[in-house]
């Protein structure tokens, strides 16, 4: 039985975005990659490291399409987007509304399901990828410390979700 429930479950939920299997992603005719940036490819706030920069210099060499979508503010985003050789991006997208990711879809010109998404929270990241009809990856968050106070609250509400999830149930 489907209920709304299951529309905060991620398709897959991982570790981390480094170490993700891109490859097989490609051969199935996955396109365009997009990302949460707090806590998904750097912790909450911090500049792009050799890491993240080093991640989308490979993704762009396999043929991805890149894009970051953010509910951060544009200095934060577009910052990091020309950090790492400059991505597209959505800043303030409003996520769990699909609008944002279906703009970059469009800009990119990728279908939703040319789509994966990585994010690292349920109630923003996870919701909105599933509404835009895109696949949607959650990742453990790098740094729950840099968590910003709004954010821990959502992290509690997250557990009993995510405890149904691994369970199975509402699949
Ligand atoms: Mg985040």
């Amino acid at each position: 039985m489907r209920t709304w429930l299951s529309k905060l479950y991620p398709c897959q939920r991982i570790e981390s975005v480094y170490g993700f299997d891109f490859e097989t992603a490609k051969s199935k005719g996955i396109k365009a990659l997009f990302f949460d940036i707090d806590n998904t490819l750097v912790p909450h706030d911090a500049l792009a490291d050799e890491r993240s920069r080093g991640l989308m210099a490979v993704l762009r060499h396999k043929g991805f399409s890149l894009g970051l979508v953010s509910n951060n503010r544009e200095p934060r985003v577009k910052s990091f987007a020309e950090s790492c050789g400059g991505l597209e991006y959505v800043f303030l997208s409003g996520k769990p509304k699909p609008d944002g990711y279906l703009r970059l879809c469009e800009r990119l010109s990728v279908k939703p399901d040319q789509v994966l998404f990585f994010g690292d929270q349920l109630f923003t990241d996870i919701w909105g990828a599933n509404n835009a009809g895109i696949e949607s990856i959650l990742v453990e968050p790098i740094d729950k410390n840099t968590d910003i106070p709004r954010i821990r609250i959502k992290r509690w509400l997250e557990k009993p979700i995510l405890c149904l999830y691994k369970k199975g149930f509402f699949l």
